[in-house]
């Protein structure tokens, strides 16, 4: 593995040499505008993105795409995929009253199935086919009825195998203008720009080309660790922002925002997206009025896994791995749910601890080293450097939901309950009103690990299907404070689950991109989509409604919001 990054790396590093020459550095105001550069695609990432490809499911060189179905090697993989998943489908049970939720998380706990997704109306079940009568006989009878499979159409072996990506889909665009990288252009406007950023990414290209971003863009990128794995690798994360350095006046802490992905290592997305909105602010310093100047008044860390473990094991052994690598007290049940390991309302102890369970919280809170070294590292930012973080969004995936505290209960409210919901909905609306963006819901992170009654006069609170305490949501607001805390689960609302297909990653990042802007605008006193004080930033012609959101805005302009 380790061979491998550092081949990796060499290429990336070969590469970076073009791409930093190709940028005129004499002008101080935009020191990385390329306008001017020639639009063209870099070939290093189709053939180090074919070579990691090829890697990991050892095929011939020669072979060209991982989608050609007269390849052998295609066939291998397809039915090294079929023996893995080909027996197990995921079932949607409609979810109604407190017996069902009930009995639903009870079955689930008793065959040890896969929970992948649920909210308040429904809840997808992994299963294997031959197990569904032994579910089926331990439900209700309203809900043997009230399921059906997910991805209807798609084997979720072939669904598996669509989310790799193939070597064919960034060779067939070869000529395509379109496809080039967004060096020439600001991006805010683009679709995804660069060719990293079209597929998902396995963790071999994602560490190189973090190194590649902080030594191209030193004026304001930098990559820092923020722990170590408990099989050693570090976990790296961006620091993007601009110090004012000839400012007299000391200054307070150094507001930060802190966007994670991959705690949960199927949910690729959500890994994906911390790369695309990266990329993004990056890429626009010194080129986009608006990012320009939240870099200089914000820092953003942005960690694209916090479990690097987790994610190289879904891309080289189960594409649906959820937790870490760490053994547990049980030989062939590896893993710890890092978003269930926190201490805080930590219930791994109340609960039926199952190693073999996909939330596993780990024998004692913070057991999970990656989750420990985390908040650690986190900590130790306010503490010892100067850090104050002003806003933590954890993504996740699925179901296009804006999540706030508290995750480990509903009967528990938030002191800045208002103050939490409010941002939501305008982190919501910014999502809606996005290129193509889609509707997220936003509620508490109890609701959407508890069900509640469909009938809303009554919201009574059914049983949880899973536990939800020790969640990092939780420890973020409740022990470090950070008053803007939040988990986003992305994309979809479950045509495809995890196995979202990468036509998604572009407009997911686009979505969340907005989101992040928004978010920055409220924390400089800015909210709404537009201002008039902003207006000649690159952002598109607001719509109607948008407009009404400006005017609400334009008259509290200048009012300061207390953080
Ligand atoms: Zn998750």
């Amino acid at each position: 593995m380790r061979s491998q990054t550092l081949a990796s790396l060499s290429v990336l590093l070969l590469a970076a040499a073009p791409l930093a020459t190709a940028a005129p550095q004499s002008q101080p105001a935009y020191p990385y505008d390329v306008s001017n550069a020639p639009n063209r695609t870099p070939p290093t990432w189709r053939r180090l993105s074919d070579a990691i490809i090829r890697k990991i499911w050892s095929l011939p060189h020669t072979q060209k795409s991982l989608s050609d179905d007269n390849g052998n090697a295609h066939q291998a993989a397809t039915e090294q995929f079929v023996s893995r998943y080909g027996d197990d489908v995921v079932l949607r049970f409609k979810i109604q009253t407190a017996d069902e939720a009930k009995a639903l998380a009870e079955a689930s706990d008793v065959l040890f199935l896969d929970v992948w997704e649920f909210n308040e109306d429904w809840a997808d079940i992994r299963v294997a086919k031959d197990v569904i009568p032994s579910l089926l006989g331990l439900l209700p009878s309203s809900l043997k009825q009230s399921h059906e499979p997910l991805m209807q159409d798609l084997d979720l072996a072939q669904a598996v195998f669509d989310s790799y990506p193939s070597s064919s889909a960034t060779q067939s665009h070869q000529h395509d203008h379109s496809y080039a990288p967004s060096l020439k252009t600001v991006s805010r406007k683009g679709k995804g720009g660069h060719p990293f950023l079209q597929d998902y990414q396995p963790l071999s290209v994602i560490n190189p080309w973090m190194k590649l971003m902080a030594s191209m863009f030193t004026t304001h990128v930098r990559q820092i660790t923020v722990g170590t794995t408990y099989q050693g690798r570090d976990i790296p994360a961006l620091r993007i922002g601009v110090h004012p350095t000839n400012n007299e006046v000391p200054s307070g802490p150094r507001k930060t925002v802190l966007i994670t992905g991959g705690s949960h290592a199927r949910e690729w997305i959500s890994t994906s997206t911390v790369n695309y909105v990266a990329w993004n602010l990056i890429n626009s310093y010194g080129k986009d009025r608006e990012i320009t100047r939240l870099l200089e008044e914000l820092d953003f860390i942005l960690v694209p896994t916090l479990n690097p473990d987790g994610y190289v094991y879904s891309w080289e052994s189960d594409r649906l791995w959820r937790k870490s690598r760490q053994p547990t007290s049980l030989r062939f049940c590896a893993g710890i749910d890092l978003d269930r390991s926190y201490p805080f309302k930590w219930d791994g102890d109340v609960l039926r601890t199952n190693p073999c369970s996909e939330s596993y919280a780990g024998s004692a809170p913070f057991e999970a080293v990656e989750a420990q070294h985390f908040a650690e590292w986190a900590k130790n930012e306010t503490e010892q450097n100067n850090v104050q973080f002003v806003g933590f969004l954890d993504l996740h995936s699925y179901s296009q939901q804006i999540l706030y505290p508290y995750s480990y209960s509903c009967s528990d409210n938030p002191p800045h309950l208002e103050d939490l919901e409010e941002l939501a909905l305008g982190l919501a609306k910014a999502i809606r009103v996005s290129r193509k963006g889609h509707a997220y819901k936003v509620t508490s992170a109890c609701e959407g690990n508890v069900a509640v009654s469909s009938d809303k006069k009554h919201r009574t609170i059914l049983p949880r299907i899973e536990s939800s305490g020790g969640s990092a949501l939780d420890w973020f607001y409740h022990e470090l404070k950070v008053k803007y805390s939040y988990q986003i689960k992305l994309r979809d609302t479950g045509s495809y689950g995890f196995l979202l297909p990468k036509e998604d990653i572009a407009p997911t990042g686009e979505e969340m991109l907005d989101a992040v802007l928004y978010f920055g605008r409220f924390m400089r006193g800015r909210v709404g989509l537009v201002t008039a004080k902003n207006q000649d930033a690159r952002i598109h012609e607001p719509a109607d409604e948008e407009w009404e959101l400006v005017d609400h805005v334009e008259a509290e302009d200048k009012e300061v919001i207390e953080l």
